[in-house]
């Protein structure tokens, strides 16, 4: 905590004045000094990363299927749409069972974002897509499954590392996350100074 300035806090218990130090602000927390009180009162010191970071990555990560694994799709920053459309981000083969495909034009979309407070690619997943203009989601036809477990229709659900998504039921796809490099996130790290306004 360089340059941190000695600030005064409300109790969260008491609501009178405490002082904060930087020895305080390190902890992470402040016992108030008030007779009688003695609340714990959590301090948030923040830092978060400068999301500009993502624009140098060299990728955000892909899909794989599961049946034949040199068949890998890598995903776009953002939203991308799997199905068998050419209109899709990640256009899929379409993979036939006994002569059927089960995977729709539009299936799914797996969108890629940034979570600048923890410094991680973050993966959802949602049955469908929707469309930018009314908002209405169009579902798939089959249905989009998360580790085995069915998605109900505007569900988004966060898919971690080797997380296996399966399309109509038949084809599975096991996402790989990009690994961010813990040197190259660091020198995107942004040190908040302590703001008594985000204290608990
Ligand atoms: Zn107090």
């Amino acid at each position: 905590m360089s340059g941190f300035r000695t600030t005064l806090i409300n109790c969260q218990q008491c609501n009178r004045r405490i002082m904060v130090r930087a020895s305080d602000a390190q902890r992470g927390s402040i016992v108030c000094s008030h007779v009688g009180c003695g609340a714990v009162n959590i301090l948030q010191t923040a830092s978060y990363y400068d999301e500009n970071l993502v624009r140098g990555l060299p990728g955000f990560g892909q899909l794989t299927y599961a049946s034949s694994p040199d068949i890998t799709y890598p995903l776009q920053f953002g939203k991308n749409i799997i199905g068998t459309s050419e209109t899709c981000t990640i256009r899929v083969e379409r993979f036939l069972h006994e002569g059927r495909c089960f995977i729709s034009r539009r299936h799914c979309t797996l969108t890629v974002t940034f979570d600048k407070w923890t410094g991680k690619l973050r993966y959802q997943i949602q049955d469908g897509t929707t469309d930018p203009s009314t908002h209405e989601i169009h579902t798939s036809l089959n249905g989009t499954l998360l580790n085995e477990m069915p998605l109900r229709k505007t569900e988004i659900i966060d898919v971690d590392d080797g997380g296996i998504i399966t399309l109509g039921g038949a084809d599975r796809f096991i996402l790989r996350h990009f690994a961010l490099n813990p040197d190259m996130l660091a020198t995107y790290r942004v040190d908040l100074a302590f703001n008594p306004d985000r204290t608990q």
